[in-house]
């Protein structure tokens, strides 16, 4: 038998402009919601990948939908991670923070149901080659629907190590749990993630193949390389470290 290192592996995907409408909102937490959008353009949506991302174009409140891919990619814009979807149904569902200001926090707080959005993408996809003996998985809100999506990929049984660094609002905010999953919730203002992931040393690493994934805000990044790929020396290719978002 040959042993296939896991490694995660980028494939192209056609891009299309999808217009749909806000079906739903639940909240999760005060500061994290879930939103459904729906519409026929979202029949056959895919994202096969757990970390895939697409861009939601969001229509400024009081103006009508732009009739036309050109026009709805004028209007502001921010990437997502679709984390559930119903390609036969036509729909996708996307948590996200609301952590106050900026168009795509705002409308995910306040668009009224029935608001109009585009979904553009995912353009590639991140798949995963051969199976992991665990993983690593970290990083912010933003991070948690591809965290829960590598999570639920996991053939069962293999180990997770999970830092989560989130607000103190969003400190009990949905995160799977079994009994091979490890989960470390830091809570902003008192812990920090990357200081935790500074703390971490050689003999914390996990044991056999494992693939990493760790995104937050961008200052974030250099103490993840530093752990993954120098004190831990995995392989970069088992490695995805992305900035999400920048602090002013
Ligand atoms: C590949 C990818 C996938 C992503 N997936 C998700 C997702 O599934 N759910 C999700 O909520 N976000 C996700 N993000 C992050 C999201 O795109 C950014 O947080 C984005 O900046 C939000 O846009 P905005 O309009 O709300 O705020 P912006 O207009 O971009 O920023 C306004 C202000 O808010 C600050 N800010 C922006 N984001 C945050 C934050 N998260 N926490 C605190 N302050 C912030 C900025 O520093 C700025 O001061 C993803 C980003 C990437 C690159």
């Amino acid at each position: 038998m040959t042993l296939v290192t896991p490694l995660f592996e980028t494939v192209p995907l056609e891009t299309a402009l999808r217009p749909a409408v806000l079906s739903s909102r639940e909240w999760l937490t005060s500061r994290y919601v879930r939103l459904r959008l729906e519409g026929d353009a979202l029949r056959g949506f895919t994202a096969p990948g757990a970390n895939d991302h697409v861009r939601l174009f969001f229509v400024p409140a009081g103006q009508d939908a732009p009739a036309t891919p050109e026009t709805w990619r004028e209007l502001p814009s921010r990437e997502y991670t679709p984390l559930n979807a119903d390609p036969d149904a036509g729909w996708v569902e996307f948590d996200f923070v609301l952590h106050g200001e900026g168009p795509g926090s705002t409308w995910a707080a306040s668009a009224p149901l029935g608001s109009a959005v585009a979904v553009a993408g995912p353009r590639r996809s991140s798949l995963v080659t051969a199976e992991p003996d665990a993983w690593f998985l970290a990083g912010d809100e933003t991070a948690l629907p591809a965290i829960t999506r590598f999570l639920r990929s996991r053939r069962p049984g293999t180990p997770a190590r999970v830092i989560l660094e989130v607000a103190p609002e969003n400190e009990l905010v949905p995160i799977p749990s079994d009994p091979h999953t490890f989960v470390t919730v830091l809570v902003r203002g008192t812990d920090d993630l990357a200081l935790a992931l500074s703390a971490l040393a050689e003999r914390d690493r996990p044991h056999g193949a494992v693939l990493a994934f760790v995104a937050a805000a961008a200052d974030v990044l250099p103490a993840a390389r530093a752990l993954l790929l120098q004190r831990w020396e995995l392989p970069a290719e088992a490695v995805i470290v992305k900035g999400y978002w920048r602090r002013d």
